[in-house]
């Protein structure tokens, strides 16, 4: 393939053909939540603040990838906000040629103080994990999430500019399955754009083994809730975007254009249209959500003088991990290839 002026080097590709256009990079491992479907009650065992990337050391990776033809980056963790001085990661970030967007996945709780400093450094969206809209049920989800600040803080990046603002919502039975529709109303009455999610296999201790059929609500069941109220028209994915697949939404009552989104990478595998890769905030390189195998990019810049060979090796590895990327992952019901690692380590 042509490499194109922005990326010196052919664009990115693995051995299936699936070009990369797209990195969630995780700025961190540490959270202010607890979420029961993305680590543990007693959380993680958190590496040491001396481990994580550098400002510096993102920035050379990201430039790498952008070189390659990565053109998207989504700023994700642990909770990214808690990482100080995001902005002016984001600022850096965007000043890399090849970068196009720069996008942030939050549970929001600190966006209503950060919201409009992230909007000037030039973020292009936000995403709030929002999974219930009852107090009390919200905080036994996230174990002690606070629902009306994040509220706020969703309102926070309406104010900011933030717009179209999406949500996500994870779908455990018997955690906040009856909620499906009340979620679906309220965001479309506020033209946030809802993405219902399956719960996914992800590291060994979450509350996954904890629920019968490891909790997860299949895509066909979450359409079927839809269409109780709804005429649906689906629309598929978006090019180029995440692996959501829209469904139009008209009834009385609704607004014009209503959408609501479903990522089903249990049982309706997107794995086809793979566009990303993954940066742990140590610096791994996972090819796959659901593959353990890292290639630590930290260890090969702090073991590497600066310089070209160094720019070849960090392209070297970035290709090989691609070389082996599996053309899908195992996910099922009953659990698969569940991660040795937790969501919140990986970066969600
Ligand atoms: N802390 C931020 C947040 O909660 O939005 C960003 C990191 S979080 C790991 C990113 C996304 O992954 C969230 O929307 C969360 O709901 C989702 N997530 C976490 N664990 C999951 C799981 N086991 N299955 C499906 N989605 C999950
Ligand atoms: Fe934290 Fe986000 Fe994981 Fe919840 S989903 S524990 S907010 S990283």
């Amino acid at each position: 393939m042509q490499a194109s002026p922005d990326t010196p080097h052919p664009p990115l590709e693995d051995r299936f053909g699936r070009r990369v256009s797209y990195l969630r990079l995780s700025v961190t491992d540490r959270c202010n939540f607890r979420c029961v479907y993305c680590m543990p009650a007693e959380g993680i065992a958190l590496q040491p603040a001396a481990s994580l990337l550098t400002f510096e050391e993102i920035e050379e990776i990201v430039g790498a990838f952008a070189a390659l033809g990565v053109e998207r980056i989504r700023l994700t963790g642990g909770e990214p906000l808690v990482r100080r001085d995001l902005p002016t990661l984001i600022q850096r970030l965007r000043a890399l040629p090849g970068v196009r967007e720069i996008v942030l996945t939050t549970n929001g709780h600190l966006l209503r103080r950060h919201a409009a400093a992230l909007r000037d450094a030039g973020l292009a969206g936000v995403t709030v994990s929002l999974d219930s809209l009852r107090p009390e049920r919200f905080a036994r989800i996230t174990r002690g999430g606070d629902l009306d600040r994040v509220l706020d803080g969703i309102q926070a990046a309406q104010d900011a500019g933030f717009g179209p603002v999406k949500l996500n919502a994870v779908i455990i039975r018997g955690f906040n399955d009856d909620e499906i529709l009340d979620l679906a109303a309220w965001a479309v009455e506020r033209r946030l754009l809802l993405r219902l999610i399956e719960f996914m296999p992800i590291g060994e201790d979450t509350v996954w083994g904890e629920v019968a059929g490891g909790g997860c609500v299949p895509a066909a069941e979450l359409r079927a809730v839809l269409a109780s109220r709804w005429t649906l028209t689906p629309e598929g994915m978006r090019p180029g975007a995440g692996p959501a697949r829209y469904l139009r939404l008209e009834g009385p009552d609704t607004p014009q254009g209503a959408r609501v989104g479903v990522i089903s990478a249990v049982t309706e595998c997107f794995c086809d249209a793979c566009n990303r890769v993954r940066l742990t905030p140590q610096g791994g390189l996972r090819a796959c959500l659901a593959d353990d195998r890292e290639a630590n990019l930290r260890d090969l810049l702090r073991s590497t003088p600066p310089g070209p060979a160094r720019a070849e090796a960090l392209r070297h590895a970035v290709a090989r991990a691609l070389g082996a990327k599996e053309a899908t992952h195992a996910f099922t019901l009953d659990g698969g290839n569940v991660t040795s690692k937790q969501m919140v380590s990986i970066g969600g």
